[in-house]
């Protein structure tokens, strides 16, 4: 039927879709693959104070090199694990992981001053048992050094249960941020009763606020609307010293963004910054 399509030439639409949904199924069996060789990695990326400069936490961020293919994004295969029922597992892996690597650090006597930020995705956050979930993962590692980060439809799919799940995240320990903030619809009302500690500024805003009055007029009001809330902001994306300097001004605490680092493998990532990861203090 395809062949026949392809020979008339008369639906070019339906065969790249077609090819679109074979890559699809394809990359659903090379990721199930690779989460049971243990093919993926996490990277790191530093978050730092935006007045002084110092590293303050830094986020993991899930990588895959497939043999054959090279790197695939996460903005691709993220997506795609939630959607062929993959996240479950990916997400246990990547929580896992983050607390054996702080647990090596630790042992190597480095350790990350603030929180380590761990993406959580939608899928995960629908399990009532989340925080006890999270808690039996990396049960080596302290809440108090653990910060999860979701999105605004993530807590607004089911804002009553949300405002459950994350009562019980904060009262374990886990800090709480906002990712991509500015991008989806939470409400207001909501907002206050999850009890948030961060709301990360969204890339798409910082990346045109120096020229764009419109996405400026946006980072200063979250800014200013997380200031009223008592909530701590991160500006994504932070790539240039005009924009960070501009952040700073507007009273933006922290900011992320390769003009402070790329994400990098663990061994990278405290080579990179050693001296902030000050020795542990066993008790
Ligand atoms: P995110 O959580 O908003 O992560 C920030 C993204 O911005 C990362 O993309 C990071 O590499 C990129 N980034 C950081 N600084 C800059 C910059 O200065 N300029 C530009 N252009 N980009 C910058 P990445 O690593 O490709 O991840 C994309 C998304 O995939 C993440 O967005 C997150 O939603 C998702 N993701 C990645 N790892 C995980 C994971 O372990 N679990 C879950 N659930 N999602 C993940
Ligand atoms: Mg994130
Ligand atoms: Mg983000
Ligand atoms: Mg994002």
């Amino acid at each position: 039927y395809h062949a026949k399509q392809q020979d008339a030439g008369v639906c070019p639409f339906n065969e790249s879709m077609t090819q679109a949904l074979q890559r699809r199924q394809q990359m659903t069996e090379r990721l199930n693959q690779a989460l049971d060789q243990g093919a993926l990695m996490l990277y790191y990326q530093p978050q730092v104070d935006l007045a002084s400069g110092q590293l303050t936490g830094a986020e993991a961020l899930c990588r895959w090199h497939d043999p054959e293919w090279g790197w695939v994004s996460p903005g691709e295969f993220i997506p795609l694990a939630e959607e062929r029922g993959l996240m479950r597992r990916l997400g246990d892996w990547v929580l896992r992981e983050a607390a054996r690597q702080m647990t090596e650090w630790r042992r190597a006597g480095r350790v990350l001053p603030g929180r380590l930020s761990i993406n959580i995705s939608a899928q995960q956050f629908t399990d009532p048992r989340l925080a006890d979930h999270i808690a039996s993962l990396a049960c080596d590692v302290p809440a108090s050094s653990i910060a999860l980060e979701l999105t605004e439809s993530d807590f607004m799919r089911d804002p009553e249960q949300a405002v459950g799940i994350t009562r019980a995240l904060r009262d374990a320990g886990y800090a709480l941020s906002i990712d991509d903030f500015g991008t989806g619809y939470s409400s207001l009302s909501y907002l206050r009763q999850f009890d948030v500690d961060t709301l990360k500024i969204d890339i798409s805003f910082v990346r045109e606020m120096l020229e764009s009055h419109h996405d400026r007029a946006i980072v200063q009001t979250i800014i200013a609307m997380a200031k009223t809330l008592g909530m701590k902001t991160v500006a994504e994306g932070v790539e240039t010293l005009e924009q960070a300097a501009m952040l700073d001004q507007m009273g933006c605490h922290q900011a992320q963004g390769y003009l402070f680092g790329y994400p990098l493998p663990a061994e990278e990532f405290s080579a990179a910054w050693r001296e902030s990861m000050q020795p542990a203090d066993e008790p």
